[in-house]
Formats: C-alpha cells, structure tokens, sequence
C-alpha cells in the first residue's frame, strides 16, 4: 500500500484531512443559508463531477491500492520538502477564504438570500483567494506524490473547471452587485494579489 510504502504520503494524507475538515465544517455552517439563485447547469455538474474524481477519488485510489502504480516515477529529494512547504500557505488560505466569505461561501454557483459582497481579509487583493487555494494545493499534491496520476488529478481536473466557472461567477456577481463588484475587479487581481 503506497500509504506504507512511501512515508512522505503520511504528510500529503495529514494535510488533505485538514483541507477536507475545512470544507466539512463549512459545508455543516452554511447549510441552512437560503439560496435566492442559484447556476448549477448541466456543464457545472459534469466540472463537479471531474473535480470531485481528481480531488478525492483518485488520491484515495492511489494511497489505497496499486492501481496506478505504472505511473510511479522517482522524484528528486527536494520535491516533497518543497511540496509540505506549499500545503502549509494552501491550508491557511484555504480556511481563510472560507472564514472571510462566512455565510456567503456555496460549493456551487449560486447566491444567497442575504448575500453580502466581501471585499476583506483575503478578498482584499484578489478575486478568487479559494481557487488560488486550490491550486496551491493541487501543487502541494503534485510534490509530494511521486506518481503522474495521482500527483496532477487535483491540478488537472480543477484547471477546467477554473477557467470555465470563474467568468460565469464575475457576471452572476455583476449582476447582483454591479457597479461595486466592477469597482472590485479594478482594484483586484484574480487570483494573485494585486499590490499597491
Ligand atoms: N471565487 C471565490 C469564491 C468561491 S465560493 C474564491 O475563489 O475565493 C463560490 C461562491 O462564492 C460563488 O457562488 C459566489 O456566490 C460567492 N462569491 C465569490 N466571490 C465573492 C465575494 N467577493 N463576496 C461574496 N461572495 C462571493
């Protein structure tokens, strides 16, 4: 079992429950939250679907059997030491980004009844502080697996659903904030901080 066989997995496995715990207990807060729209078409359910595949299944899959195990490839000594140094910035952002969108936060692409404009804490210079979470993690993954499809299914199956959601997301929050949100887009990048 690759969770035995390779002891840096132990980390990759202590930093996943963390980043899956973040999502559980906000998941458990916002649950009562009502929806006033919500935009979960057919091509958000099948970029759900892929994201959910390449986020959890696959890494369970891995550690758990030797399915993949012909995409084994021996990693440089440094990777994983640089890929727990990415998870550690991932996780904070992470739950940062879910702590500053609070009631506001849904998995989906959806609004709520009451739903406020954050424009704080980690949404002060950028957009999207939880995808570029994401994608710190995906790269977390990469580094510390040693193992093509395993270490890239985070990345690779978030890099649609990325560049497929997050114009859909900026117009549904035009549409609700307008001239405020196009005021935000200004002073903001989105995924890296806009300084200055
Ligand atoms: N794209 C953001 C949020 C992801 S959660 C990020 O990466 O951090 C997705 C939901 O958050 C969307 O459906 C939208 O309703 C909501 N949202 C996105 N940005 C927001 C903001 N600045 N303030 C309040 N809600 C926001």
């Amino acid at each position: 079992m690759n969770l035995v066989n390779h002891p840096w997995n132990i980390v990759f496995v202590a930093g996943f429950v963390v980043y899956m715990a973040i999502r559980q207990v906000y998941m458990a807060r916002t649950k009562d939250t009502e929806k006033s729209v919500s935009r979960i078409d057919g091509i958000e359910k099948i970029l759900l679907v892929v994201v959910f595949a390449g986020s959890l299944l696959v890494p369970v899959l891995y550690l758990l059997t030797q399915l993949f195990a012909f995409a084994d490839y021996v990693q440089p000594a440094y990777a994983p030491w640089c890929g727990a140094a990415v998870m550690v910035p991932a996780l904070w952002l992470f739950w940062r980004s879910h702590a500053d969108l609070g009631l506001n936060w849904s998995m989906s692409l959806e609004m709520r009844r009451e739903h406020e404009l954050i424009r704080t804490g980690v949404y002060r210079r950028m957009r999207h502080p939880m995808y570029a979470a994401i994608f710190m993690f995906g790269v977390a993954q990469a580094l510390l697996l040693p193992n093509w499809v395993a270490g890239l299914s985070a990345l690779v199956s978030f890099a649609p659903m990325y560049i497929v959601r997050t114009p859909r997301e900026e117009r549904l929050m035009i549409e609700a904030f307008g001239e405020e949100y196009e005021a935000y887009m200004r002073e903001t990048w989105r995924v890296f901080p806009k300084l200055g």
